[in-house]
């Protein structure tokens, strides 16, 4: 049983006459536990058959210019539009979120489809480079950038279409061949987007899924030219090792601990709202979840007072259309043990539980939105992921120890501030130990395409957005022409004894003595 968008590995099993080797991994609703479809786990043998075609179509796509690729994008965005119910239906079926949240995905592909269609031109236009150097004098050099060849995509469960699909938009926009391998758990969505590529008569095998757990994501690391990885920093780790054995190069968008601080001049109401939204969004499952707060202590007492009312009226359970509930599912099962772990380590070192706590009955997987305070850093709530709808909120002094406890971190993906002083509050954001922060907002900056957008120490490795973005999924190639080529250089073979003295003499008036023989 495969459902909706149908496998193209399983197609071709098929009219090769042979079934899809292994057992299929069975996907269930969240907020049901109903089993929705099924997918072919593909060995390794299946994915590099797949990189193989995906390096044959990869050759014409790279040939077409960047216009015609966005004629394709163009039927893409159109498809994402009109097939919108669709595909919000799937993703809130697999992913178990809310109508609300599977719209944002949607939105984000569609403005990436745009974007990386309009910006692809000048970011892989060649570069003149200018050289001082009289040794180069007559030469022309220019870089360009060519594609990496095949990418290898490899998304985890949290957001189906935004960090699978989403990402290799941009590899396509740079003429290199994608090779997705959507997390086991959530795999509908990015073979409904197979289904998009061929409805919308793009070159075949330019875009494939291959579908499996951790075994066939090695096996695409084994055989792409890059690897782009967003998922836990666990196995992020593993596809660095692999990598680095086989000198490919790879970008890591990892987990987060993501702190927002509330300054005692923000607007109470704003802070709240940004918490709630930060913190609960998605049903906190995003590696951009605010997952900690820090108030400082003149405004702690309303901030809180504000907090726990609104937290209150946060709706959570089995998503049924727009408007229905606030927060939905626990999209994958071990998470409802690591959430109600880190709840009961806080109670036992003191914490106080204002809201929620505990995990909800079936059918379906819930964990309600849960609000600690009384925390510290000894508690695992403030130091490890909890990828839940829960958040521990802490009171400091001053600015200068809320810095100190956002920095506190093995993780640094980021950060947020609610201040009115914008000023002090950027003078704060710099010395935040993560790769983004965004004041008076949290998470915004995801739809920021034109802004990097990566984590610093154990959260990441690489930047997706932006132009270093999109640069990571081509080559840089240097030209270099001499323009007005002589017999023979004077620093050429047979060495010429006056002539190198000449160069020395030429070296020391440019760097050391200047040209009147002075010291410069
Ligand atoms: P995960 O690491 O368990 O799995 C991610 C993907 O890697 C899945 O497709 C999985 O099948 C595959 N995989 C597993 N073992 C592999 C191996 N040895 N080689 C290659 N691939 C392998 O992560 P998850 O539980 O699916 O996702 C949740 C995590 O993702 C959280 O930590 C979250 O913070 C992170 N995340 C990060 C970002 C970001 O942009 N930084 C965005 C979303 C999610």
């Amino acid at each position: 049983m495969l459902h909706r968008g149908d496998s193209v590995a399983q197609n071709r099993a098929h009219r090769a006459g042979r079934p899809p080797t292994g057992p299929p991994i069975a996907v269930d609703n969240p907020a049901s536990d109903a089993v929705v479809g099924e997918v072919p786990d593909m060995p390794a043998e299946e994915v590099v058959q797949a990189v193989q075609r995906a390096r044959r179509a990869q050759k014409g796509w790279a040939e077409l210019d960047t216009r015609a690729r966005s004629e394709f994008f163009k039927r893409g965005r159109r498809w994402l539009l009109t097939h919108r119910q669709e595909i919000a239906d799937l993703i809130v079926e697999e992913n178990g979120k809310t109508e609300e949240d599977a719209i944002v995905e949607i939105v984000y592909c569609a403005s990436a489809f745009a974007y990386w269609a309009k910006r692809a031109r000048s970011l892989l236009a060649t570069t003149r480079i200018r050289s001082l150097s009289p040794f180069l004098l007559g030469r022309d050099m220019y870089t360009r950038r060519a594609p990496r060849g095949v990418v290898g995509v490899i998304g985890p469960w949290n957001n189906p279409l935004l960090n699978s699909f989403g990402d290799a938009i941009p590899a396509l926009a740079a003429g290199n061949a994608v090779v997705l391998k959507p997390s086991e758990q959530t795999p509908l969505t990015a073979l409904l987007m197979e289904r998009m590529t061929r409805e919308c008569g793009w070159p075949e095998d330019v875009f494939q899924v291959v579908t499996g757990a951790g075994a066939t994501g090695s096996a695409v690391v084994d055989s792409v030219d890059f690897v782009m990885f967003t998922g836990s920093t666990r196995t992020g780790r593993l596809v660095a090792a692999r990598a680095g054995e086989r000198l490919i190069p790879c970008s890591l968008e990892l987990g987060g601990k993501d702190a927002l601080v509330v300054l005692a001049d923000a607007s109470l109401e704003r802070a709240v709202n940004v918490t709630i939204q930060g913190a609960l969004s998605n049903g906190g499952q995003m590696c951009t979840s605010v997952e900690r707060v820090y108030v400082e202590e003149p405004v702690y007492d309303a901030y809180i007072t504000l907090l726990h009312e609104r937290f209150q009226q946060v709706t959570s359970g089995r998503p049924a259309g727009l408007g229905s509930v606030d927060v939905g599912a626990v999209t994958f099962p071990p998470q409802l043990a690591v959430m109600a772990d880190h709840v009961r380590d806080a109670v036992h070192k003191g914490a106080r539980v204002l809201v929620g706590g505990k995990a909800v009955e079936g059918p379906g997987r819930f964990f309600p939105p849960t609000l600690l305070v009384n925390v510290d850093h000894g508690m695992t709530c403030m130091r490890e992921e909890t990828f839940g709808p829960t958040l521990p909120v802490m009171k400091v002094a001053d600015a200068e120890e809320a810095l100190r406890l956002v920095n506190d971190s093995t993780y640094g993906l980021q950060a947020s501030i609610i201040g009115s002083d914008v000023k002090r509050a950027r003078r704060l954001a710099e010395r935040f130990e993560v790769g983004c922060v965004t004041i008076n907002d949290a998470q915004t900056n995801h739809m920021a395409l034109g802004l990097p957008m990566g984590g610093w120490k154990e959260s990441g490795l690489g930047v997706r957005h932006g132009a270093e973005g999109f640069h990571t999924y081509t080559r840089l190639q240097a030209i270099t022409t001499n323009r007005f080529p002589m017999r023979r250089d004077m620093h050429m073979i047979p060495y010429n004894p006056s002539a190198y003295r000449f160069i020395l003499r030429l070296v020391d008036a440019m760097y050391c003595t200047g040209l009147r023989g002075r010291n410069r």
